[in-house]
């Protein structure tokens, strides 16, 4: 018989359905021999990242050889004085996706159930049903998270409830003051993850972390620099906590789950804010102008305080997917989130997004 892989698997680990990354440039290209490829599918900078980074990276092509700092003393010093916490506070993740296994590891056993939102960011479920704890998904509200549904769902069970806001892949986004009622309501055994990727991008920027983790003491603030400040390839997140929260985090952590490259590029990444303003106001631009784009398409578009528009296409989306490959343009289908009529599409630069509405248009003439 052999080595039966699937049945000695955990049976949380079979059950669960991989998550489908956006298409690399590079597949695409090899696959249709396309020369000219924009990638609009995985919520990345398309201004890149600052030039300060490449410069500091530089001195460090020289000590390969050597492992990182495990504590990522200086990154983690310099976070905690960008939001006035105490170094003790600040775990660091191979990406914020780290983050969420390791707090999902530390919080988490099979008996134990995680409360998300529909149509929420798929990583949660994946770190929850690996353990095979169990996953409470809540019915949206607008697309977003039903916050009164949610309180609502917690048992002596809950240990985790994880909000992203703003959401992807959807866009929709609660309000400070909604989210400080809401949290004001939670009992004492459920940690909160809030998972602020796409916070640079928001009306109302992400929440004081200094002051919301004074008033909260179960927490947890999810960030990354793979999003506005452009290095997803580095693959650097880090969470805010109590120092006791931390402490639990960075057990469970590996102790060199962030390279050199990455402590390095992010503490420059960090230094140039104006980097993150000017992505900021191009992202807003290239939104209003994809927006009004997909709106003369006739497409109902969602509102959306992320860097990407997810829009119903009021028919199958994976035709439409398929066709704009063919056109180069690579976007994100949305079945795995159930939303099998939906597409999200990254805010790019405003020849690409022109690139895009194009070839939208085309397809669905
Ligand atoms: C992109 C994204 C992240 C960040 O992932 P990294 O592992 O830091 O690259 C986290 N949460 C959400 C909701 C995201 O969309």
């Amino acid at each position: 018989m052999g080595f039966d892989a699937q049945s000695q698997a955990l049976p949380g680990v079979r059950a669960l359905q991989p998550y489908q990354p956006g298409k690399p440039v590079s597949e695409l290209q090899r696959e249709l021999g396309l020369e000219q490829v924009i990638k609009l599918a995985s919520n990345e900078n398309p201004l890149g990242c600052s030039p300060q980074v490449q410069q500091a990276l530089q001195p460090c092509l020289s000590t390969l050889a050597i492992y990182p700092d495990g504590a990522g003393f200086e990154l983690r010093a310099a976070l905690a004085q960008h939001h006035g916490l105490a170094l003790e506070q600040v775990t660091l993740g191979n990406g914020s996706n780290d983050l969420l296994e390791i707090i999902a590891h530390t919080f988490l056993a099979h008996e134990h159930a995680a409360i998300v939102a529909q149509y929420a960011f798929a990583i949660y479920g994946l770190v929850v049903r690996a353990i095979g704890a169990e996953l409470v998904v809540v019915p949206a509200r607008d697309y977003g998270h039903d916050l009164v549904g949610m309180a609502a769902a917690i048992t002596a069970q809950t240990r985790i409830l994880f909000i992203a806001n703003p959401n992807n892949p959807t866009g929709s986004c609660l309000s400070q003051a909604q989210l400080r009622t809401f949290m004001r309501t939670l009992p004492e055994h459920v940690v909160v993850v809030l998972d602020e990727a796409y916070l640079e991008y928001a009306e109302e920027g992400g929440v004081d972390a200094a002051a919301w983790l004074a008033e909260f003491p179960a927490l947890i603030i999810c960030r990354t620099f793979s999003k506005a400040y452009g290095l997803a390839a580095l693959r650097i997140g880090y969470a805010l906590s109590s120092p006791a929260i931390a402490d639990l985090l960075n057990r469970v952590r590996q102790p060199f789950n962030v390279s050199t490259l990455g402590l390095v590029a992010a503490r420059a990444a960090l230094a140039d804010q104006d980097f993150v303003a000017r992505s900021r106001q191009v992202n807003a631009a290239g939104k209003a102008q994809l927006q009004r784009g997909l709106q003369n398409l006739g497409l109902k578009v969602l509102p959306s305080q992320g860097n990407f528009l997810c829009v119903d296409l009021a028919r199958p989306a994976q035709a439409v997917y398929t066709a704009l490959l063919a056109r180069g343009v690579i976007v994100r289908p949305l079945a795995g989130y159930d939303l099998p009529q939906h597409l999200r599409i990254s805010v790019g630069l405003e020849a690409e997004n022109d690139l895009c509405l194009r070839a939208l248009a085309e397809v669905l003439a």
